[in-house]
């Protein structure tokens, strides 16, 4: 059996973003102790081995007390027997030294912190708050423990973020000893804060503009694109979310999670109140040959590196270059997909259009 990833929902936050439109509720000691039960139920409905990376999202994992915490890292203890990677994300101002420890007794290797940005103007839109010495004290301590693989995340495209306002996060964020940095261009979404109060997106040159000055910034300091919005040093690429975007199975566990397994894709409710009575499953795909292959040319073409044309012709018993030619002709001589070294991928300056790319190339 191939191996596979395990990514675990804890959908409870201490303060809300005005962005956010993920599955999170606000915290409540009570509900915590009830989700952690119905966790362990999904888990135990599954015979889970082979796993390869644990990924505890959210919501805000370390919003748990240090007893729910570690109830966390015990249920899920016997599957990170072979694992190369174990994340867990986290909110700097949540995150104290005993967590730390925490953490690091229980294996866990890398730490996505959502940074999102150190300007004053931007933390009062998003409603997030934290210092750069807070954030430079919380690597520390990590580091400390052992934990030196540190994610940051980065949020872009604000009406009132100018040039320099980026430029100014960039230089901080480089300045920190992180080995990921993600970027998010600042999306409205309806039924989010920003949404209700009728929060105005850039338009698109902007985003453009920021996103070209966020590549070649982070470049220029050791940070290599190796996705669209992905960013590492050497060797620090993230483990798990290759795994997506490699099209390899993984199991998603608690309420909003998706999961692929044994050719399923699935979605879970986002209603807790279902979760918690068990009722988990919203949405089953089950996957034909062809919908296989289209979800692997869409996640391959997010990397910088792109597909391997063998892997996928042996994978798919086809060819891939003859089964597209018509449209990679056109593709090609407009200079948006190239293939280089056995690999079809999209061309550096183009990752901006990839969605357009996608549509050309598979509808
Ligand atoms: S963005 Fe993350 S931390 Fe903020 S409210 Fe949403 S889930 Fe919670």
């Amino acid at each position: 059996m191939s191996e596979r990833g395990l990514y675990i929902h804890i959908p409870f936050c201490s303060s809300i973003c005005t962005y956010c439109d993920f599955s999170k509720f606000f915290y409540d000691e009570k509900k915590v102790n009830e989700y952690l039960d119905s966790l362990q139920n999904e888990l135990d409905s599954y015979s889970i081995d082979n796993i390869q990376s644990i990924y505890i999202g959210g919501g805000t994992p370390t919003s748990l007390n240090i007893i729910q915490l570690k109830r966390l890292l015990k249920m899920i203890e016997k599957y990170n027997k072979n694992f190369v990677s174990f994340t867990i994300e986290a909110n700097i101002l949540n995150l104290d030294e005993e967590k730390i420890k925490l953490l690091s007794d229980y294996h866990v290797t890398r730490v996505s912190l959502g940074i999102q940005s150190f300007n004053s103007k931007i933390q009062n839109i998003i409603n997030r708050h934290h210092s750069f010495e807070q954030v430079k004290m919380v690597i520390a301590l990590l580091n400390k423990y052992g934990i030196n693989d540190v994610n940051g995340d980065l949020i872009y495209g604000f009406k009132e973020q100018s040039k320099e306002d980026l430029l100014n996060d960039l230089k901080l964020f480089t300045s920190l000893p992180l080995t990921h940095i993600s970027t998010y261009a600042l999306m409205i979404n309806k039924h989010t804060i920003l949404g209700n109060s009728n929060y105005q997106e850039v338009n698109q040159e902007i985003y453009r503009e920021y996103y070209d000055l966020i590549v070649s910034y982070l470049e220029k300091f050791g940070f290599k694109r190796y996705e669209v919005s992905n960013f590492s040093k050497d060797n620090y690429q993230s483990k798990h979310n290759l795994l997506y975007w490699n099209n390899k199975e993984y199991y998603g566990i608690g309420v909003g999670a998706s999961g692929y397994i044994n050719n399923v894709r699935y979605d879970n409710t986002k209603s807790l109140n279902h979760y918690q009575k068990g009722k988990r499953r919203i949405n089953e795909e089950n996957l034909s040959d062809n919908d296989r292959e289209f979800y692997h040319i869409m996640l391959g073409l997010r990397l910088e590196r792109g597909i391997n044309i063998d892997e996928f012709n042996t994978l798919y018993k086809t060819s891939l270059l003859d089964k597209y030619s018509e449209k990679l002709k056109s593709l090609i001589a407009d200079n948006l997909i190239v293939i280089e070294k056995g690999y079809l991928k999209i061309t550096k300056d183009n990752f901006y259009i990839m969605n357009f790319i996608l549509r050309k190339l598979l509808f």
